[in-house]
């Protein structure tokens, strides 16, 4: 890959950054965080609006709806929509950055002419229901169980931690089709209509203070077969390859936001407080620098697995990498703001431009970075048996 940008990926900065300023003054602040009917409202218009101007799933293929743009426009998109402070993919995270992609990995033609238009569109919007009570870090040890009845499978059982399950309409579902088999080969992955006669939908409020997911119970669900991605009793692969997407490319617009972040840190810590300037402090000056080059490397990183998703399909174990490191510094970054505002930053008030209520939420979200998706306890199983070659965990 050339890291330079061509005249051509330039000229399309340019057309993006153009559109950008002429629609944002348009679009109006978002809703409140625990306005999850408002967020989806905000969300899929956004959707809506980036679908009519031709930028909707920007590297997705042209003949299933996206765009098809290069891995390099797809970071200069990445770059000029941060930059323009855009809204953020929002709930239709799941669609976008990993139901999305794996339909267009494994699903078969009908399964993606049903599926990706309505995503692209910001018509519907996706879950993810994987994890359950018991079945988190060791995923495979799932029981939410599919019964074949017919052309329908009838399922039954409980997920935890689904995000935004109280406004999706489809559910990526993992479930036990074969309760004799391997743990890891008796597992389907279903699409699940999330308006299906015995799913209820439990929210969970969160340290962070929304309902930002939910806990799930399915209590004979039927779901049709023909709803099935991949082979029965493959799904676990089929997983595998949503969580390459999940790791890595889903949080690159995060990682931008902390570059920006870092840069508000520098200004804030120059300003003065109580009579002297946090910047003062060689230990602040020092992780500020650390930061950067960490976060400079992240980037890196991310061109590099976004161009090996462009070359294979998918961005394999790479996203593990990055998922660990960016948990690690994304955790140093909301440390490093609070040591910076000191008292300032227990405070909705703001400081230096910078809302530092916002600091102290985001160093809450940190935490649940090196959680969500994998801990990083499993980025680093993963690192050590896949890329390392060490023994695999028994
Ligand atoms: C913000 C957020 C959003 C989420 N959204 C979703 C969602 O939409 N859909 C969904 O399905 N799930 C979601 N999750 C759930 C998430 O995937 C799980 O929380 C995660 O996989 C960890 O599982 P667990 O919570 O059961 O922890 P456990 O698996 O019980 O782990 C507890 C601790 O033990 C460690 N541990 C466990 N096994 C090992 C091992 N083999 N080696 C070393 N250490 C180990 C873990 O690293 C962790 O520190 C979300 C989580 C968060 C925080």
């Amino acid at each position: 890959m050339n890291l330079r940008y061509s005249e051509s990926e330039e000229r399309f900065r340019g057309e993006l950054r153009g559109w950008l300023d002429k629609v944002l003054p348009t679009v109006g602040p978002p809703p409140a965080s625990d306005d999850w009917p408002g967020r989806r409202a905000y969300d899929t218009a956004w959707q809506r609006m980036l679908y009519e101007a031709g930028y909707a799933g920007i590297n997705w293929p042209k003949e299933l709806g996206g765009r098809g743009a290069s891995p390099t426009e797809h970071l200069v998109f990445l770059e000029e929509t941060e930059r323009a402070h855009a809204p953020y993919v929002g709930v239709n995270f799941v669609g976008l950055l990993h139901a999305g992609p794996t339909l267009i990995a494994e699903a078969s033609p009908e399964q993606r002419s049903r599926y990706l238009p309505p995503i692209l569109r910001g018509d519907e919007v996706w879950c993810q229901g994987f994890s359950e009570p018991g079945a988190g870090s060791d995923l495979a040890a799932l029981r939410t169980r599919a019964v074949r009845d017919g052309d329908h499978y009838v399922v039954s059982g409980q997920k935890i931690w689904t995000s935004h399950a109280e406004v999706a309409d489809f559910c990526e579902l993992l479930v036990r089709t074969d309760p004799h088999a391997p743990k890891h080969r008796g597992i389907s992955w279903l699409v699940l209509p999330m308006d299906s006669p015995g799913v209820e939908v439990r929210p969970l409020r969160t340290i962070y203070g929304t309902a930002e997911f939910s806990e799930v119970f399915l209590d004979e669900v039927r779901v049709p077969v023909a709803n099935r991605v991949g082979v029965e009793n493959d799904g676990w692969r089929v997983a595998m390859v949503t969580f390459s997407f999940e790791r890595g490319t889903a949080f690159v617009s995060e990682l931008l936001q902390s570059m920006e972040l870092l840069e508000s840190l520098v200004g804030i810590a120059r300003s003065t407080r109580d009579g002297a300037q946090p910047w003062d402090d060689l230990g602040v000056r020092r992780e500020l620098g650390h930061l950067a080059a960490d976060l400079d490397a992240l980037w890196s990183l991310t061109k590099r697995n976004v161009t090996q998703a462009s070359r294979t399909g998918v961005p394999g174990v790479g996203g593990s990498v990055f998922k660990l490191h960016y948990s690690e510094v994304r955790h140093r970054l909301g440390d490093l703001a609070l040591r910076i505002l000191d008292r300032a930053g227990l405070s909705f008030d703001d400081l230096g431009g910078a809302r530092s209520g916002e600091q102290v939420k985001g160093w809450v979200h940190a935490l649940s970075i090196s959680i969500a998706a994998g801990t990083s306890q499993i980025q680093r199983n993963i690192l050590g048996e896949r890329v390392l070659g060490l023994p695999r965990e028994r």
